[in-house]
């Protein structure tokens, strides 16, 4: 905003204001007192009359050219003086009908036509009441064959168009040419405003006569504040003749209550002479303006142009625009909202592409290979990542330097930090980071998300600066400030300066829509980091297996597959000695041969049979493993057929994504060694599970097992002591003599739990030696009962 300029006090503090008398005097469009401006438009006539019996309060002093009578005659006297009898008594019909004595409704509406007289118009007389006085108006009608066009029809269409839009920008189409094929006038822009006040022509119907303004940007000044609020209250405003003079109220004020009129609904008000001067410069000879608002603020403006002189812009058409300016208003919300609607999903498609080509090639560094969509996501002009230890750029950037020194100031902004969305938006950054200045060519705008907190993993997105401003016919930009008789004064197009001002280092803002968006992906590509981190702990841990389990196999390579081979080779030896010794003894040492070969052949199959564990591939399904566990018991209960052995299972186990076969396998080596390392008369199994959430004892549960239906297989048998317990899960590892307990080769459970961590689960046991013992496994697939 301008100062004020100080200089003496001004004429009008009385609250006479006349803009026809005061207006040049006006240093500050945002100080004008544009509602009550003491003055008309010329081509009209304005009585102001008391409600109760109508007489004149005040009159436009141009009665005597349109009305016939000297504006001093008219004062004092009934309305009849001034409209004759029968218009008068409409206007009194229609103010008893109405109730607008009470000042309900101010809003011009129409009430009679004055017939034409010798060089006088017919006139459409327009009546409204505010502040306890009834304004009457007076135009001429314009019709000049008596016809009226149907504005009903015409305006269904018009709203049946509007309605038809799917987004701002197509509404703001269809509005421009409505609004220009309802009014004829030259031009018809939709001229909409940003969150700074600034305009920019945002759709345009025109005559090809004229050069295209769509696209081009306007200082916030050239609609001064009292002019918005107008337009919050108002729904059209005509300006018929810029350069058609203006006349004023006689008196000035009202008589007794010596206020200004009101005249903020008047559609003959009399424009300000910044107004007028703005749209002469401008080239324009008649105006029209409606507003478009959404939820009670003011989103843009209809501007209509006219270039070819005065254009009177009738009663009803006024009306037609009026409407026009409603339905746009309400269509608006609804487009914006599917706009962006639309919007927010492709962006989400673009970004999720983004990501799945990030998970399959190899990190964030794919994001800037250039056939991604990182720019086209959020219509940015370019964008950067600091991953790796390096910036990887797409489209216009700035330079490394420039990025390094930029990092380090955003390292300190709060909203990349502690908050939860560590989002950070601005449309001009160079007002808080003064060297973006340097590139605001490339980043007057910064969308920016922090990986992780700190310098590392901030990407960012830039849009350059806004600069397209308008350049109409001559130069406005020269036009200096005058000098008025109250100081210096702004002629509107000297506000450009102001504007330059306003518009540099400054990008698009960047909407709602496109902050959400980049949250979003901020998690997203969290995930992919964090998912790539795990797959890599993941590795690692198979990894370390692998190793361990490879050691396993060299320590059993080298010392239980030696012992067999040992006793093989001492009594290949003496087998060869021994041509004296006797058949008996021949047949014992034999009989020794054979069973450590039988024995080594084992361990062999062993070996192979968890080999085969770690190369297979699960064929994960949704399994039923209440059927699962019934199949194991088949198959363990065909190989151990003791009747003094009891197999529980209370409740049907639930089902799980898993591979049936292997999850079977794991079943019977787990039955088995229940049935096998039990010394009870009486063994008994039980078979069950505890589901996530159940109230439930979980003995032994590793961290994390708890989120997971956990199945186990209790035993009453011999249970396993605290010192060995750690070490059961280790190959070739059994806790008794070879043959003991019917022998075995010390794998099953290294194949258990192999089994288990492939389907990314765990495996554990609580024992208490005599007593029994009871493994756990969990499947993290579990889907449910
Ligand atoms: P094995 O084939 O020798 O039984 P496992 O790997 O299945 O090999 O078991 C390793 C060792 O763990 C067994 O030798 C046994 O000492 C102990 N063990 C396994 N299951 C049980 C159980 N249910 N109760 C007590 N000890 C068991």
């Amino acid at each position: 905003m301008l100062p004020v300029a100080s200089g003496p006090a001004v004429p009008w503090s009385n609250g006479a204001y006349s803009v026809k008398r005061h207006g040049v005097t006006i240093t500050n469009c945002d100080s004008e007192p544009v509602q009550t401006p003491g003055c008309i438009q010329a081509h009209g006539a304005l009585l102001v009359v008391r409600p109760s019996d109508l007489e004149i309060l005040q009159v436009s002093e141009n009665a005597q050219a349109i009305l016939g009578h000297d504006a001093a005659d008219l004062l004092g006297r009934p309305v009849s003086a001034a409209l004759g009898e029968q218009p008068a008594a409409s206007v009194r019909q229609f103010l008893d009908q109405r109730g607008d004595q009470r000042g309900v409704d101010n809003n011009p509406l129409y009430v009679v036509t004055l017939p034409a007289r010798a060089g006088v118009p017919a006139l459409d007389v327009t009546v409204h009441t505010v502040d306890g006085v009834t304004v009457i108006e007076l135009e001429a009608t314009g019709r000049t064959d008596g016809i009226e066009p149907d504005y009903v029809g015409l305006l269904q269409k018009t709203v049946s168009r509007l309605q038809s839009a799917t987004s701002v920008g197509e509404l703001s189409r269809i509005l421009s040419a409505e609004v220009r094929a309802i009014t004829g006038f030259g031009r018809v822009m939709v001229y909409k405003f940003h969150a700074d006040g600034h305009g920019e022509v945002f759709a345009e119907s025109r005559d090809e006569a004229y050069a295209p303004w769509l696209g081009l940007h306007y200082p916030a000044e050239d609609i001064p504040r009292p002019a918005r609020e107008i337009f919050k209250r108002v729904w059209c405003r005509p300006v018929q003749d810029v350069a058609g003079g203006l006349a004023e109220l006689v008196p000035l004020a009202h008589p007794v209550t010596q206020a200004p009129l009101a005249m903020t609904h008047c559609a003959l008000r009399g424009p300000s002479i910044m107004y007028t001067e703005y749209l002469r410069n401008m080239g324009v000879t008649a105006g029209l303006t409606m507003p478009i608002r959404q939820a009670g603020e003011l989103w843009g403006l209809i501007a209509c142009h006219h270039y070819a002189g005065p254009k009177h812009v009738s009663y009803p058409v006024r009306a037609a625009c009026e409407f026009v300016a409603q339905i746009a208003s309400l269509q608006l919300q609804a487009a914006e909202e599917r706009e962006h609607v639309l919007y927010r999903l492709r962006v989400e498609s673009v970004h999720n592409d983004l990501l799945a080509r990030a998970a399959h090639e190899g990190g964030l560094a794919t994001f800037f290979d250039g056939r991604t969509g990182m720019l086209e996501g959020l219509e940015a002009g370019g964008a950067a990542l600091y991953h790796d230890a390096k910036w990887w750029k797409i489209g216009d950037t700035p330079s490394d330097q420039e990025l390094d020194a930029l990092a380090l100031h955003l390292e300190e902004r709060p909203e990349l930090g502690r908050t939860a969305r560590r989002v950070y938006a601005t449309d001009s950054l160079s007002q808080e980071y003064p060297p973006a200045a340097a590139f605001a060519d490339r980043a007057s705008g910064l969308l920016a998300i922090a990986l992780t907190p700190g310098r590392r993993n901030l990407m960012m997105w830039f849009r350059p600066e806004t600069i397209r401003i308008v350049d109409w016919g001559g130069n406005p930009h020269d036009k200096p400030t005058t000098l008025g008789p109250y100081g210096p004064r702004l002629t509107p197009r000297a506000s450009f300066e102001l504007f330059r001002e306003s518009v540099r280092n400054r990008s698009r803002p960047w909407l709602d829509v496109e902050v959400d968006a980049a949250a979003r992906l901020r998690v997203l590509v969290m995930d992919v980091i964090v998912g790539r981190a795990e797959q890599l702990a993941d590795l690692n841990a198979d990894l370390t297996r692998s190793n361990q389990e490879l050691d396993a196999f060299a320590h059993a390579a080298g010392h239980d597959l030696k012992e067999p081979l040992r006793g093989i080779q001492h009594f290949a030896h003496q087998l060869l000695d021994s041509a004296i010794r006797t058949d008996e003894e021949r047949r014992g040492k034999l009989e020794v041969l054979m069973r450590l070969t039988t024995r080594m052949d084992s361990l062999l199959d062993s070996l192979l049979q968890f080999s085969r564990v770690g190369r297979m591939t699960l064929e994960l399904e949704p399994t039923d493993l209440d059927e699962v566990v019934r199949e194991a018991l088949e198959m363990v209960g065909s190989r151990t057929t003791n009747p003094s052995s009891e197999v529980f299972i209370p409740r049907a186990l639930p089902r799980a994504l898993c591979d049936r076969v292997r999850v079977r396998e794991i079943f019977v080596n787990l039955l088995s060694n229940a049935l096998k390392y039990n010394d009870k008369p009486s063994k008994h199994i039980e078979v069950g599970y505890v589901a996530r959430g159940e109230n439930l004892p979980r003995p032994k549960a590793p961290p994390g097992a708890a989120e997971h239906t956990i199945f186990f297989v209790k035993d009453n048998g011999i249970g396993i002591s605290d010192k060995h317990i750690g070490h059961i899960f280790t190959m070739f590892r059994r806790l008794h003599a070879q043959d003991a307990f019917g022998g075995g080769t010390g794998v099953g459970l290294t194949i258990v739990q192999k089994l288990v961590e492939r389907h990314r689960g765990q495996v554990w046991v609580d024992a208490t030696l005599g007593w029994g013992s009871t493994f756990f496994f969990t499947l993290p697939g579990d889907v449910g009962p």
